[in-house]
């Protein structure tokens, strides 16, 4: 046992040398500074450093996840860009997809522009009638020689008017059950056919959008996965998609919670009721930083567990909670917006610059990437072992489900 435990710390320190000796190369070869951040990360992805679970040739060098924290903090103490922030769909769902269910050309082709930021991804899941139940929804897309034909609507599509390439889900087989007659596309968004319409925030921001395809080809080449396996697919994205969203772990007091006690700092001084308020967040926010830290170690190579639905549950609570106490430390100043309201097209997504903003945009983190109640359900089904929800039409053809 204890010669075991030795040669795997003794591989872990291998690991962890070769990584630290790899981003001293990086470093040295592209000075954060004097390079651009595009030829930087693009070294970074050649050099196996990007995602370096991911295998050799595809942004990383096959080594456990747990290592990248460590490169993350090495190349950000040196300087260098944050990789993911442009690109927060790209990087939290679209390359982990890719590299479980792409073709070797397919993985060639967009893991590195979509590491640099160069090509920026959106995910078209979401339709007007179905959001938590997304195995229901009715895009078509058609088969038509080495191509596929596709018509419908997609919604709430983050970043879809900066985005080169989408994440598409569209039935192929209405006559199957739902789940069963799905498939999975990569979508270039200057396709002609396809058209971009924004959708305003409540904080007066167009992060979002509605989608519309008419008659929009895609070559079969640009399909993930086998026909009907879109569901095991979308899966991929999904799972990513709660740890991208409530999985961060920020340094201890940053992030939302660092903005809280800066908020606290400026308006003080403050009473003992609000002092033990202020803590119990500090506290949670804390719970929440330890939690995410712990799935991070639990989870193997591959994709996330339900896990991940634990992050993003309480994570939507902790920020909604934490920025409704920035607002009151303001005072009568936190009912006005500072920004005033600018129906901008943000090149990015989560934008917090006040605390009012913080507050507004808050709202939805109970909602984005599967809601509140679906992530209970989740964890009710997948971690607890409950009962399952009532689902009356899992067996029945798409075709014969009532649906307005
Ligand atoms: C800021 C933001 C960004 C988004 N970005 C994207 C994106 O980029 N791409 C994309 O595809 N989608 C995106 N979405 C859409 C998001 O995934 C959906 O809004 C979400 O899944 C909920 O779907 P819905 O809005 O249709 O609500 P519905 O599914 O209609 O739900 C309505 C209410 O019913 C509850 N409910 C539904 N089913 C159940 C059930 N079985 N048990 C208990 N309660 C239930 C829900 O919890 C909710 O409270 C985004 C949403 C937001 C707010």
């Amino acid at each position: 046992m204890a010669i075991t435990e030795s040669v795997r710390s003794d591989a872990r320190s291998d690991d962890e040398a070769r990584v630290l000796e790899l981003c001293g190369r990086l470093l040295t070869e592209r000075p954060p500074g004097r390079t651009s951040p595009v030829e930087l990360l693009g070294h970074q992805f050649d050099l196996g450093l990007a995602w370096v679970h991911f295998p050799e040739g595809h942004g990383g060098l096959g080594l456990s996840p747990k290592l990248q924290k460590l490169i993350n903090e090495t190349l950000a103490k040196a300087g260098a860009p944050r990789a993911g922030g442009l690109n927060p769909i790209g990087h939290g769902m679209g390359a982990p997809t890719i590299v479980t269910h792409g073709s070797e050309a397919q993985k060639q082709r967009y893991l590195r522009p979509l590491f640099t930021n160069e090509e920026i991804w959106c995910q078209l899941f979401s339709e007007p009638g179905a959001g938590s139940d997304v195995a229901g929804l009715s895009s078509r897309a058609v088969c038509d020689g080495d191509e596929w034909v596709v018509n419908g609507q997609k919604v709430w599509t983050t970043l879809a008017h900066v985005a080169r390439w989408g994440m598409l889900v569209a039935r192929t087989d209405p006559d199957a059950p739902k789940h069963k007659g799905l498939t999975y596309f990569v979508v270039d968004m200057h396709a002609p056919g396809v058209e971009v319409r924004p959708l305003f925030q409540i904080t007066g921001e167009a992060e979002f959008n509605e989608v519309y395809f008419t008659d929009v080809r895609i070559p079969d080449a640009e399909r993930l996965g086998d026909v009907g396996e879109g569901w095991r697919v979308s899966l991929t994205t999904l799972m990513n998609e709660r740890v991208a969203i409530g999985g961060q772990i920020p340094p201890r007091g940053s992030g939302f919670v660092g903005a809280l006690m800066k908020t606290y700092a400026a308006t003080g001084p403050h009473d003992q009721a609000t002092r033990d308020r202020v803590m119990r967040l500090w506290v949670r926010a804390e719970v929440l930083r330890l939690t995410n830290i712990r799935a991070s170690h639990n989870r193997a190579q591959g994709t996330p567990g339900p896990e991940g639905s634990i992050g993003k549950l309480a994570m939507a609570d902790v920020h909604k909670d934490v920025s409704e106490c920035a607002v009151d430390l303001l005072g009568a100043a936190g009912t006005l917006f500072p920004a005033g309201y600018p129906m901008a097209r943000p090149q990015t997504t989560a934008l917090w610059d006040n605390p009012q903003q913080a507050f507004l945009r808050a709202r939805a983190n109970s909602i984005e990437g599967g809601t509140t109640e679906i992530m209970k359900n989740i964890l009710g089904e997948r971690v607890l072992g409950l009962p399952g929800d009532i689902r009356v039409d899992k067996d029945r053809p798409w075709v014969e489900v009532p649906r307005s």
